[in-house]
């Protein structure tokens, strides 16, 4: 489930896996083509580096490890409620 940036209403979305129902993902309700919004995978991206750095560097465990949980938590958020966004045409 997600949540329709432009009416609000909440959307089933298809499986994270699943590209092509991603590709023509349209909310029911207001009709405008919607696409995954990547900044939560930045974001992770950006946690999992620091733990791995962190962790290299022989730093304080409880940092590693805290870093580790909340990437854990931000990646199974995004799993199951993920954030949506007016998809941008090229072509227009
Ligand atoms: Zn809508």
């Amino acid at each position: 489930m997600a949540k329709c940036p432009i009416c609000k209403h909440n959307i089933a979305t298809p499986s994270q896996l699943y590209l092509p129902g991603w590709s023509s993902l349209v909310c029911p309700h207001c009709n405008t083509k919607l696409a995954k919004d990547n900044r939560a995978v930045v974001i992770l991206g950006i946690l999992l580096m620091t733990m791995s750095l962190t962790s290299m560097a022989g730093s304080d465990r409880r940092l590693t490890l805290t870093l580790a949980g909340v990437s854990l938590l931000l990646g199974v958020y995004e799993l199951l409620r993920p954030r949506l966004q007016v998809k941008k045409d090229i072509w227009d």
